[in-house]
């Protein structure tokens, strides 16, 4: 006789045609150990696809699927259109989007210090330095002292959108205001940043908000 917990989550015995059902119970009775940590683990399994389920992350533009796997391991690992969020025990909801944040705060703080560098040796506008902050209502900004501030949240955002905002950043350098020379400066070197600040427009609220 044999004891198999099927994809269902259904505790099936396999067993000869001719198995008396005394026999059956007292089978499944000495299995007793073996079913409870089955079903414990089919059970954790579950909910842990449950928690993911329809689950994703905006990074860089892209949308990536986010999964959960309890394993061996903690820590993040980014595939091409999928986070895969390791932990050792299950984690509740909150305690995933607190990771998902983290990493993609961690991000940005990698990424955009490197985005206004390119773009201050393309441009030739150099700021004072970058500051990479959480902001709920802007997405970056430029201090009399010449600091760029860039909100995290940007990392979600396609590449040429950072790029806009960062160039845009810089361009306050020269002119601290939004007059036609701002713009001009700005259509200079981002001939298309009109997109980039409808893009912000159209689906900036969302991400902002995060
Ligand atoms: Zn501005």
């Amino acid at each position: 006789m044999a004891l198999k917990l099927d994809k269902q989550g259904q505790l099936l015995v396999m067993t000869p045609l001719t198995t008396r059902v005394s026999e059956l119970k007292r089978f499944v009775v000495t299995r007793d150990v073996w079913i409870r940590e089955h079903l414990a683990q089919y059970k954790q399994l579950q909910e842990t696809k449950l928690e993911t389920l329809g689950q994703s992350l905006w990074f860089m533009g892209e949308q990536l699927k986010v999964e959960s796997l309890v394993g061996v391991k903690n820590g993040i690992d980014h595939t091409p259109g999928l986070i895969t969020l390791n932990s050792r025990q299950p984690l509740e909801r909150a305690a995933l989007d607190r990771r998902l944040m983290k990493w993609l705060r961690a991000q940005a703080e990698l990424a955009l210090p490197a985005c206004v560098e390119k773009s201050s040796q393309r441009t030739g506008l150099h700021g004072s330095g970058v500051q990479i902050k959480a902001y709920t209502a802007r997405w970056g900004s430029c201090r009399h002292d010449g600091l760029i501030q860039l909100n995290w949240k940007l990392i979600q955002t396609p590449p040429e959108v950072i790029d806009y905002v960062v160039l845009h950043e810089l361009s306050h350098l020269r002119h601290f205001n939004h007059s036609a020379l701002f713009w001009r400066q700005v259509g200079q070197h981002c001939p298309d940043y009109k997109i980039h600040r409808k893009w912000l427009k159209d689906n900036g609220r969302l991400l902002i908000s995060c």
